[in-house]
Order: C-alpha cells, then structure tokens, then sequence
C-alpha cells in the first residue's frame, strides 16, 4: 500500500517560491562587482529568475543543459541558479581561482552551453574563449552602463539579457532526481572530477544543514556566505538561507579582512560561514584596527582544519560561537558539525576548546564509519583511527562521465580522509590520507601540528609536511608564515609547541617562508609544498 500524501517533488524553485511567499520582504543585499551595495528581496529575486528561466529557454537551453558560471557571491550569482534550474538546466560553478587549463578542461568536459561572469574575469574569459567551443553565448552580470567592450561571442549584459523576458512564466517541472547543479573537484591526482547535485538532493542537504544543531538557520538571521557559490554550493547556504527566510549579505569579490569587518557591522550579521583563511585575516584586522564584533553571533569554519586559536580567539575575545564543520564537495558538502550535545553541554575552558577541535557529529542524512585498510569496522572510541567513509542522500555515487564504481559494498563513499570518532560521534580528522606522516610505522597528524604551531602569538599560518628521513621513514618539517615585524627564533616557536605534543611529534625543522602556497578553495596547497620542499632534507 503506497501512501496518501500528495506528489510534490522537491524541486529547487519550491525554495524561492516558499522566500518570495513566506518572506518576500528579505533582504539580500550584496557588494556588487561594480562597486556599490545593491539591495534586493526574495520577492524580486523570484521574480527576475523567472524572467531568467523564460529568456533562457528562448535560448534553446532546456532539461540537462550545462550553463556555467565564473562569478562572485552576489544577488545575481543567487538568482542565475534559480532561473537556471527552474528551466530544467544545470549550473555548473567555475572555480575563477583555477589555472586557465583547468578551467579549460572542466568546461569542455561538462560540455557547457552558455556562461555566466562577473565583469572581473571578463578578461580571463578572452583569453581562453577559443578553447571552449561549446559555449553559445556569454552573459555577462552587469547593466548596460556597465557592459565591457568585448569579443565574447553572442556578450550581452545580464540586465538586458532578463529585461526581453517578461517574467511571465512556469517553471518547468522535471522529475527530483534531475541533475540540478555540477561542481568539479579541485583534482589533487589527475583531472579534476564532476560531482553533480540533483534537486533532491539540494533539498534534503540543505534542510539537513539549517536544522538547529547544524547552521541553526532562522527567518530573524542575516547569513553572510563569505564560501563563495563556487565552493561546492557554498555550503547549502544558497538554499539554506531562503528556505528558512533568513536574510542573506553577499560580499562579491572583496574578502579580506577589513570588508567582511564592515559587511557584517553595516547590515547586521548574525551567522556567517568561511574556510580558516578568511577568519585569520578578519581576526588580524580586529587585532590590529583594535575594532569589536557587535552583531555577529555564530561562525561556521570548515573546509579545513580550524585552529584552536581562531576558535579561542571568536569566543573569548569577541563573543562569538564557533561551530567547526567538515565536507567535500562530494557531499554537497556539509558532513558534520561540532556543537554540544547533553553529553558535552558542560564542558568549559580547556575541554571546551578540546572537543571544538573536532569536526563534529554527521546530521540525519549523513551515516558515517571509520575502517581499517581491509574495510573492518573500527570502534567509536576516540583514539582508534581509520579512513572515513561515509553515505546518505546528498552524497556522490558517481563521477560525471566516469563509469568506475566509487562505493564499497556497502554503498559508502571513502572520503580519503582518516579519523576517529568518540563514543559521543563527534569525529575527528587526523589528517588526509596523503598528508599524514608516517614515522616509525606511526602516524603523526600534520592537521594537529599546525593547529599548534598557529598557536604562537607571532605566527601568522603554519603548514606541515613529512620529508623522508632514512631511520624513521618520514619526519615532520615545519613551515611559517610570521606576522609582520615578529622575529622568533625556531627555538621559540618549539619551546612553545614542547609539552603540548608527544615527544616524537616534534617537527625536525622549522623553516621560515615569505608565503604559504594555498589551493583554489583556500586550503594550504600541500602539493605545491611537497614539490618546493622535494629536494628537502634534514640535516645530520
Ligand atoms: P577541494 O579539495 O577541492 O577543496 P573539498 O572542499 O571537497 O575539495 O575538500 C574536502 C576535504 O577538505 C575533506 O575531505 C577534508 O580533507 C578537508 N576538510 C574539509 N573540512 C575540514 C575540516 N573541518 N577539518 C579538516 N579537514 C577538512
């Protein structure tokens, strides 16, 4: 006997329809490409997705089409998604921080039809347009007064673009297991690889997410996606946020340290959500412009390991909660979050910022496991750790034009990352499984090394690598990055970390560097270090 509930697919208009019924008013203000904050609501962004939709189908771009966008978190970027899928087609977000060739490769190879840019990489546009054959037409997001001189095929301004259309329009119904969004995998090894979000799966991920455990998302919040769109769905905020009536602040291309402080004390943040690096550069202008944080409430941090002392930093000095989460892009990508349960609610001081380390608990939709190298399951226990692996609605089962199978027997997609999880769930990483160093047939995390390392009051990044050592296999090295006009010895920066580490965990070598090198979604570019460091040995 099937049930007597009615059909109602969960399709990814249903959200803006719900912002522009329940909560038309919403603001969603952004930083515009062109320089001044523009202010809209979820009344207009419906309504001028509509007009997207019909105009886009006037292009002949219907159900399964790949329409790329190269742009920054704003009203439009927001809206290009609605009208998008509401005509049955695909976003598809370019990573603007990826190496031409990239690009190149991941646009011809999801066959993009039509692209969606900011006025900022207009240029880089030009420059690879001749390699991307599939694209029809460039839509370029601006007005007409705005509109570049250039040789872009079929380049219209995004205005006049919307402006033929009138609005009047359906939205075309398609099936929830539709292909809805694409977002490649920044490839460590080999070709960068297609993840591809269906409608469904947008929907439950970002239900999931909002629940109060998780963003903890309310109609009375002002959300800042500081995770640009581009990184892997900016962590459901794009659906997230309207689903739930919370307004929305895009801060478009300025992210630095100095424009985020002002975003967030202008229009009243009370929720934002980045990478590490955002927030090191926000903590270091509060720390040297001597400014508070009078309205934010809740950050977000993942996408990397979170230093102790940026937690620290938020909610002891600014009053800020700090919920520390983990995902890939392959899980849309949000997989846990470290926020108390009754079994931790007591916790304060130090064992507070103990549990703040980990990455957390999965949300409903998410099962996790952790085995050996042989797939046994290993124990919650808090110490014994293996490769992550992890399964649910909103979580790859395969890669766009790659026929190989990506799941276990089980139907768990192995994430490449190793932890542990505790008796409570709360999982930890300990490393990826390419950057953990293996030293005397042990594992020393390089994650927990440069938590400690940041930790200095004079360091400013930190970044780990095992470099092969003859006796022990490989040994840890130890990069930083001071802050200006700091000069520590490499004696000082290990007197600090003695004590905090088992013995054996203590880097052979700490190297001062101008730079870390960092990766197209803001994670320290282990890769590139390994290649600069190759010819690297310890001395003696
Ligand atoms: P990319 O490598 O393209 O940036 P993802 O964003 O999908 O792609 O990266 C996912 C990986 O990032 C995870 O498998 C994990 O190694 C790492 N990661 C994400 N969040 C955290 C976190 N809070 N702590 C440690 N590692 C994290």
């Amino acid at each position: 006997m099937l049930g007597l509930m009615q059909d109602w697919p969960l399709l990814i208009h249903r959200v803006i329809d719900y912002a522009a019924l329940q909560h038309p008013n919403r603001s969603v203000v952004s930083r515009s490409v062109e320089g001044p904050v523009h202010r809209t609501t979820y009344a207009h962004i419906r309504k001028r997705s509509l007009q997207l939709a019909q105009r886009l189908r006037r292009d002949g771009i219907g159900i399964g089409d790949r329409v790329a966008t190269l742009a920054w978190n704003t009203a439009r970027h927001l809206e290009s998604w609605y009208g998008i899928t509401g005509v049955g087609a695909i976003y598809h977000t370019l990573n603007p921080r990826l190496f031409e060739d990239q690009l190149i490769y991941i646009a011809n190879h999801a066959a993009d039809r039509l692209m969606f840019l900011d006025l900022t990489f207009v240029a880089l546009a030009e420059k690879i347009a001749d390699r991307l054959p599939t694209i029809e037409r460039y839509v370029i997001l601006t007005d007409a007064a705005h509109m570049p001189q250039t040789k872009l095929k079929n380049a219209i301004a995004y205005e006049d673009y919307i402006a033929e259309a009138d609005g009047d329009f359906k939205w075309v119904e398609v099936d929830e297991n539709t292909a809805a969004g694409m977002c490649y995998t920044s490839g460590t090894t080999g070709h960068p690889k297609g993840v591809v979000y269906s409608h469904r799966s947008n929907i439950l991920h970002a239900m999931a997410a909002a629940m109060p455990d998780y963003l903890s998302l309310a109609s009375r919040d002002v959300v800042m996606p500081v995770v640009p769109l581009f990184h892997a769905n900016s962590w459901s905020l794009a659906f997230s946020a309207p689903m739930t009536g919370a307004a929305l602040v895009m801060p478009g291309p300025k992210l630095d340290g100095a424009s985020i402080f002002s975003l967030i004390e202008e229009e009243g943040v009370t929720m934002s959500a980045a990478v590490p690096t955002v927030w090191l550069g926000l903590l270091q202008y509060l720390e040297s412009s001597g400014e508070k944080l009078t309205r934010l409430k809740r950050v977000t941090i993942g996408g990397s390991a979170c230093p102790r002392a940026v937690t620290e930093a938020f909610e002891t000095k600014y009053g800020v909660t700090v919920s520390h989460a983990w995902g890939m892009t392959e899980m849309s990508p949000l997989g846990s979050f470290c926020t108390p349960k009754p079994e931790t609610a007591a916790l304060t001081g130090s064992a507070l910022y103990d549990l703040k380390q980990k990455q957390g608990f999965a949300p409903f939709t998410v099962d996790m496991k952790i085995t050996d190298d042989n797939g046994k399951i290993l124990p919650w226990d808090g110490t014994t750790f293996g490769r992550l692996k992890v399964r649910g609605p909103a979580v790859s089962k395969a890669y766009f034009g790659l026929h190989e199978n990506i799941l276990d027997e089980e139907g768990y997609f192995d994430t490449g990352d190793v932890a542990t999880i505790d008796e409570n769930g709360y999982m930890n990483i300990t490393d990826r499984a390419k950057d953990v160093i293996k030293s005397g047939g042990e594992w020393i995390s390089s994650i927990e090394l440069e938590n400690l390392a940041v930790g200095h009051p004079d360091v400013a990044e930190a970044a780990v690598i095992g470099i092969p050592h003859p006796k022990w296999d490989e040994r840890p090295l130890l990069l930083i990055v001071l802050k200006p006009d700091r000069s520590p010895t490499k004696q000082d920066i290990l007197a600090f970390m003695q004590g905090k580490i088992a013995k054996w965990w203590m880097p052979d070598e700490v190297v001062f560097i101008p730079e870390i090198p960092h990766t197209a979604t803001g994670k320290i570019s282990k890769k590139t270090i390994r290649d600069q460091f190759k010819e690297f040995r310890f001395e003696g």
